[in-house]
């Protein structure tokens, strides 16, 4: 397998100076000490990312202030608190681009976003006969789940290569893509490569044939503006625990008239119409796929990362990370025996590579001993090892907080890595 020769990270949007320090201060995490007191080097962004205290103050405020269960009590806290849910769902579908609020639909992440769609639409809409189709490099989030539910329909499971590069084969998608195909679920950016894939074109071919478009916004949402509209996807995923929010919060946008008409795929409180004992039927979307007390301080959290990234501006963030993935590029790949994997053209934030005779748990300890804190191992993709023929790789994944003289730690930590077991 050859490794293209170059690699030119783009740049996304103005060159506008960020105040580094003042939005480094802003994370008080970054401020702490990694082992035996180094300076902490965070590059883990795409496994989750830090939270400003901005997140923090507002998910303390909630419990602080504000706590109540939302929708069911009359009394002055629960007003208050299904107030600011409501905002929240308001923020995140203008976030998005999404037509109207009921389009947002929250979940505890991509992972269950995804589930969601595959056993409320995929379960009763998929028969024999008909295909799903994903990409080879799909993280596992967005590749068992369709595995499962064309097991369950008896529907085919079919995914696109990638080339050497680590994008997309465009041509085997158009040989792949047929009018059987009744859903094609792709990655906007690949967690192990790092590949910004051409999510609006693949959109308008899949369409055309009749197909569903699912984006898994996982890794795209924290890094560029996203409109779904512009997309043209009927869903979209993504995490809030990725996007300086709080864990355990995620949302999954749905084009209004197919969330209409999907089932739940929980039931129990708040989603429901009317209950008897004869039978139930279903509140309208978005509540029908929220059964039970929702994340509400999650929701809260969210809202202040979303308010957070928009000050900054994604434009802005993406510029940023567009640098530090060029300087990271050109530094890594220069050191002998390291090997780049996933070299497309278009990429976002992220830096997976291997060095020649270490194994890359070995390189993330040393890593680690520098106080850089990076992630080895398959990244929940191994299909995409599997296709580059390695085990597992040494991935560097940056945010905007991140600067240069952490990256030159970072390759001073993999040189040293080379000097002890190379
Ligand atoms: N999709 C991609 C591309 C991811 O990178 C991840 C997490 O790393 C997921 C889906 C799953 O996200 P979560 O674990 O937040 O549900």
């Amino acid at each position: 397998m050859t490794e293209p020769a170059t690699v030119a990270p783009p740049r996304h949007g103005p060159a506008t100076p960020l105040d580094i320090d003042g939005i480094r201060a802003d994370f008080p995490i970054l401020g702490t000490a990694a082992r035996d007191g180094r300076p902490l080097v965070y590059l883990d962004n795409a496994a989750t990312s830090q939270k400003p205290r901005q997140v923090i103050d507002a998910v303390s405020r909630f419990y602080a202030s504000e706590n109540a269960n939302i929708h069911r009590g009359l009394h002055f806290l629960s007003e208050r608190a299904t107030a600011a849910f409501d905002v929240a769902r308001e923020k995140v579908a203008r976030f998005l681009g999404a037509g109207s609020p009921s389009e947002i639909v929250f979940t505890r992440g991509t992972t269950e976003a995804i589930n969601l769609v595959a056993q409320s639409w995929g379960r009763t809409s998929l028969r024999p006969g008909d295909e799903v189709l994903v990409t080879e490099m799909e993280h596992h989030a967005n590749l068992v789940p369709w595995q499962v539910v064309c097991e369950q329909t008896g529907a085919a499971f079919r995914a696109v290569p990638i080339t050497d590069r680590g994008e997309l084969n465009l041509d085997a998608f158009d040989r792949l893509l047929t009018d059987r195909t009744r859903l094609f679920a792709v990655g906007h950016v690949s967690n192990a490569l790092g590949t910004m894939n051409p999510v609006r074109e693949l959109a308008v071919r899949a369409r055309a044939r009749g197909a569903l478009v699912l984006v898994d916004g996982a890794q795209s949402a924290p890094h560029f503006p996203i409109d779904v509209a512009e997309l043209g996807c009927d869903f979209f995923a993504c995490s809030g625990h990725k996007l300086f929010g709080p864990t355990g919060i995620g949302v999954l946008y749905g084009r209004k008239a197919i969330l209409d008409e999907m089932p739940p795929w929980q039931t129990g409180g708040d989603m429901v119409e009317r209950v008897t004992l004869e039978g139930s039927t279903w509140a309208p979307p978005p509540a029908r796929f929220e059964a039970g007390t929702p994340p509400i301080a999650e929701v809260i959290g969210l809202a202040a990362a979303i308010d957070y990234v928009e000050r900054v501006g994604l434009d802005v963030i993406g510029h940023r990370e567009g640098e530090l993935l060029g300087r990271a590029t050109e530094l890594v790949r220069a050191i002998p025996g390291v090997r780049l994997v996933g070299t497309a053209r278009e990429k976002a934030a992220v830096l997976s590579f291997v060095l020649d005779g270490v194994h890359p748990h070995d390189v993330g300890t040393v890593l680690d001993d520098e106080g850089v804190a990076v992630r080895a191992g398959h990244h929940c993709a191994q299909p995409v090892m599997r296709r580059f023929g390695v085990p597992a790789t040494v991935r560097a994944s940056f945010a905007f907080y991140n600067t240069a003289d952490e990256i030159d730690a970072l390759v001073r930590g993999v040189e040293r890595a080379r000097a002890v077991f190379g």
